[in-house]
């Protein structure tokens, strides 16, 4: 039987946790954070959506985030033709999405849960995991490892984002505070090898691989390498226990979801347990299961398949992805969709 006192273990006070906690306040649920000391993190950027924005406006920490907005995105491949560019108006919002960095977004959640930090476990009448893995999740392990970096270039970043295919994996420049956030999707020998080269020698292979719009790269930092895996929690749900963010889905980085599908768990949770007197009871669980279900499934199907379908080097792979791209470009309908999807979730869907 669960404890009478505590409502709420959220095991993790990683940024999902950390949302959902937020997003309680004011619920009247006793809630607990249960954590593992964390070191600093390696610099990691973070693309988020219009709709996080919302999210994290609502939680009241967008105002002391330092984020910059994505007003164009241009998706190219090397070797190949086919350049799509999308545009902010075009899809109907001020930005894209907004890059910030993980440690500065963590630390702006956890700041107002830390007075609810245990060290060790309790129990209570719903045990959230957002510990980021879970030991009981599928997992597909990418034969990709991304190598992230901070550059700076000629003339400096402004507010365009570069998605580039290349035959080893995806290559994104994104605008941050004048520099580029680098993730650079490899093979982990080549991440490794790139981690370690002489500035001079990384930023040359950067430039080859980016082609000339994002500028010249002049100076990098911050190097460092994340391996890359597809988990899946079987069921998101079970008895008095809930997964959200990384512990219920862990993805590539490839556009940028992983966070944003996350922050949409914690904000549907919250709604589903706010008001209910019993957190834990079943039928609250299935609800918010069922709610769920389809944008996280999607966006995990979109993700994978991204993942695979830019990679290698096979002439016709690459005639079709170039095709794909061109169409893409001269079509505003399915673009304005594959725009307002990725910002959305599955509320963008007609
Ligand atoms: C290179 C890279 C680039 C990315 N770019 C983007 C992007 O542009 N946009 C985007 O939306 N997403 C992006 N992501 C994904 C994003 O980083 C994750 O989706 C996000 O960090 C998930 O947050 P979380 O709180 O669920 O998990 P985590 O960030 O992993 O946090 C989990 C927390 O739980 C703690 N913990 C672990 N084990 C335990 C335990 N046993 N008990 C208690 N606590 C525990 C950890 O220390 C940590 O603090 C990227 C990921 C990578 C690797």
């Amino acid at each position: 039987m669960p404890a009478p006192g505590i409502d709420v273990l959220i095991r993790g006070a990683g940024p999902v946790g950390c949302a959902l906690g937020l997003a309680l306040a004011g619920s009247g649920l006793k809630l607990r954070f249960l954590t593992t000391a964390d070191g600093k993190p390696a610099f990691r950027p973070i693309a988020l959506s219009y709709a996080s924005r919302l999210i994290l406006e609502r939680l009241g920490v967008w105002a002391r985030l330092r984020a910059t907005p994505i007003e164009t995105i241009q998706v190219s491949q090397q070797q190949g033709f086919g350049r799509m560019r999308m545009e902010a108006a075009e899809a109907g919002v001020p930005a894209l999405g907004y890059v910030t960095e993980y440690a500065g977004l963590h630390q702006a959640l956890y700041a107002a849960c830390e007075p609810l930090l245990v060290r060790e476990p309790c129990e209570a009448r719903l045990v959230v995991h957002a510990e980021g893995v879970s030991p009981t999740a599928r997992e597909k392990r990418y034969g990709q490892d991304a190598l992230v970096a901070l550059v700076r270039t000629q003339p400096d970043s402004a507010t365009t984002a570069f998605e580039r295919f290349t035959p080893e994996g995806p290559l994104a420049l994104l605008p941050l505070a004048g520099r580029y956030a680098v993730v650079w999707s490899c093979r982990p020998e080549r991440a490794a090898a790139l981690r370690e080269a002489p500035e001079h020698r990384f930023l040359e292979e950067l430039a080859s691989a980016a082609g000339h719009r994002p500028g010249r790269p002049i100076a990098a930092e911050a190097r460092a390498v994340h391996p890359l895996m597809l988990r899946v929690q079987r069921t998101r749900v079970g008895s008095r226990e809930v997964y959200i963010g990384n512990a219920a889905q862990t993805l590539h980085p490839v556009a940028g979801q992983g966070l944003n599908l996350g922050l949409r768990d914690a904000w549907d949770l919250a709604s589903a347990i706010f008001d209910g007197a019993d957190p834990g009871e079943e039928r609250v669980l299935a609800r918010y299961a069922a709610r769920r279900r389809l944008d996280a499934q999607a966006t995990i199907r979109i993700t994978d398949l991204l993942a695979a379908a830019f990679l290698g080097s096979n002439p016709l792979v690459r005639a079709a992805r170039g095709g794909a791209l061109a169409a893409l470009d001269m079509l505003p309908g399915p673009r304005r969709f594959f725009a307002r999807r990725m910002m959305f979730g599955a509320s963008a869907l007609p």
